[in-house]
């Protein structure tokens, strides 16, 4: 049925008209709603090649137009995640997946079933794992999972999990053996190695400590990179997402411009790399600026930490944390490197997006922005913060007035709600967590993402979470929302995701709304987001994809 509805090539014919029309389109979708751009609604949106043409559908209209019907359905600009990691979460998505576990047990059985099809000498690895939903009797030194778990589900291959957040990690007695972790390896900087009451280690991992077992475990094939992004890609075109803004690796970038020369690429990337003095150095010498490259595959994006995060106790804050006052965290670049970062890309004309999730953290990268633009004079660097997820009140002014992006993702909130105030205490979370009302009143820029893998990639999850600030997994709770003074209306959190998500990334001009002459990527949603009740928002699916004008996703044609 949606098979007719969606590709139903219209008989119209020009032999009526008087003559061609002054310009066909390739593409009418008419009968609907197009979201335009916030304030601005169409019914009709018509594409030549891959640019939007106009919204009137009529004139457009020729022999080889293929027209859509939309029967009142909605129309959206694509959606353009600002912050994910799609090569590792596409990887993730061929790795044991542990997101939702809720038991040691469950945890055990999904690793012993990935053990069963592993090969003499492979690694088991994995992600997802949260030790906030394990029963405190469960856990071990530190309230964490320990080792002898996962010895007891592979006892022969070495075992690997990062937490949900990827900022901590689980090992297994033969992955810390063949990483050469024992009672006597010290804390590296910035990271620690859990230990129980003897001094040995438990198995956990925090931060920069997780760099001791990663560069033991043999990175994937790139058969397997590319199984892994093909996955990743073909789950951003269901869900409606068509650009990204992600991390990338050298050889990801690679696989993203064969596949680009395959013409099987079906988002648009905007990659970022390690923010180091080294990798400034290359992209200066080969001419790369913020946003280099073409509407496909670009770079000129630097990331860096300042900490770590939340749930993991290890976000750099101004005061201990409310749960463990012997703690503020980890700070994981000093001010003084971190300053000469920023001013390095900065001079470079590169653009920089550093993860700051503590509200000190947060405060030492307002700072090395303001020095960098004092040191060069540049303007316009939009240079960026990554999460801004708990703010100090004196820093939320200081976004507009430096022109730094703040770069959030909504499912963060609504994941961590459960526990976020045990970590900051009420009064620290309503000054500033997870506040994009407060940094909009403000007149800073705010970018939807989501973080995929922390986070899953599809949008619905992150607009409802904006709109609602209530649990993805007991929607309407708790009753009116969490911190709800911070909830977005629809029309905002689309406009988050998809216009400013385009400005974090230079690219307001070619994309974001659906104006004439703007790329054609574009979503028709099965339905109105713009109307429907918030409690069926997570429901809400596209029946169509387009990008660049090409049908990337259509779920008529799949039934
Ligand atoms: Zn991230």
């Amino acid at each position: 049925m949606r098979a007719s509805l969606l590709w139903a090539l219209s008989a119209l014919a020009c032999a009526s008209a008087p003559g061609r029309p002054p310009a066909e389109a390739d593409l009418v979708l008419r009968g609907g709603k197009v979201f335009v751009a916030a304030g601005e609604l169409s019914t009709a949106v018509a594409i030549r090649g891959d640019r939007v043409a106009a919204h009137e559908a009529g004139r457009m209209i020729g022999p080889s137009t293929r027209v859509v019907d939309l029967r009142g359905r909605l129309v959206t600009p694509g959606m353009n995640d600002a912050h994910c990691h799609l090569g590792a979460g596409g990887l993730s998505m061929l790795e044991v997946d542990l997101r939702g576990a809720a038991s040691l047990p469950e945890i055990e059985s999904r690793v012993r079933a990935s053990t069963a099809k592993a090969a003499a000498g492979d690694w088991i690895t994995g992600r997802g794992w949260d030790q906030t939903r394990l029963r405190p009797s469960e856990l071990g030194p530190g309230g964490w999972p320990t080792k002898e778990t996962l010895d007891r589900a592979s006892p022969q291959h070495p075992v690997y999990l990062r937490r949900v957040d990827g900022h901590t990690g689980w090992a297994s007695s033969r992955a810390l053996q063949l990483a050469g972790i024992d009672a006597r390896t010290a804390d590296p900087p910035g990271g620690e190695i859990v230990r129980d009451a003897r001094g040995a280690p438990t198995g956990i991992l925090k931060e920069n400590a997780q760099d001791l077992v990663t560069r033991v475990v043999p990175p994937p094939w790139p058969d397997k990179l590319r199984r892994g992004i093909l996955a990743a890609l073909d789950l951003a075109a269901r869900t409606g997402v068509t650009s990204v803004q992600s991390e990338v690796t050298p050889a990801e970038l690679d696989i993203y411009r064969a596949l680009r020369a395959e013409r099987r690429l079906t988002v648009r990337i905007y990659g970022w790399l390690p923010l180091t003095l080294e990798v400034v150095r290359a992209l200066e010498q080969r001419g790369v600026r913020a946003a280099s490259g073409d509407p496909w595959v670009r770079t000129g994006l630097l990331k860096a930490y300042a900490d770590g995060t939340l749930g993991s106790r290890t976000a750099w804050m101004l005061e201990p944390y409310s749960d463990d006052r012997s703690t503020r965290g980890i700070q994981r670049i000093l001010p003084a490197e971190m300053d000469a970062l920023v001013l390095a890309a900065d001079r470079a004309g590169l653009q920089v997006a550093v993860h700051a999730i503590g509200d000190a953290a947060n405060r030492v990268v307002l700072d090395a922005i303001e020095r960098a633009a004092a040191a060069t004079g540049r303007r316009g660097a939009r240079h960026r913060i990554e999460h801004a997820q708990v703010l100090d009140a004196a820093d939320i002014p200081r976004f507009a007035r430096l022109g730094a992006i703040a770069s959030m993702q909504p499912t963060h909130a609504t994941s961590d709600m459960r526990w976020a105030e045990d970590r900051i205490g009420h009064a620290r979370a309503e000054e500033g967590a997870y506040a994009w009302r407060r940094l909009l009143d403000a007149s800073a820029r705010v970018a939807f993402g989501t973080d995929f893998a922390v986070e899953p990639l599809d949008p619905v999850e992150g607009l409802y979470s904006a709109v609602t600030r209530q649990s993805r997994e007991k929607p309407g709770t708790p009753p009116g929302g969490w911190l709800p003074s911070q909830r977005l209306s629809m029309e905002e959190a689309i406009s988050l995701y998809t216009a400013s998500s385009a400005y974090a990334e230079f690219q307001e001009d070619a994309k974001g709304t659906l104006e004439p002459g703007k790329l054609a990527d574009l979503v028709v949603w099965e339905r109105d987001l713009l109307t429907v009740a918030p409690e069926q928002i997570l429901q809400a699916k596209p029946v169509l994809t387009v990008v660049g004008g090409r049908a990337v996703f259509d779920a008529g044609a799949q039934r």
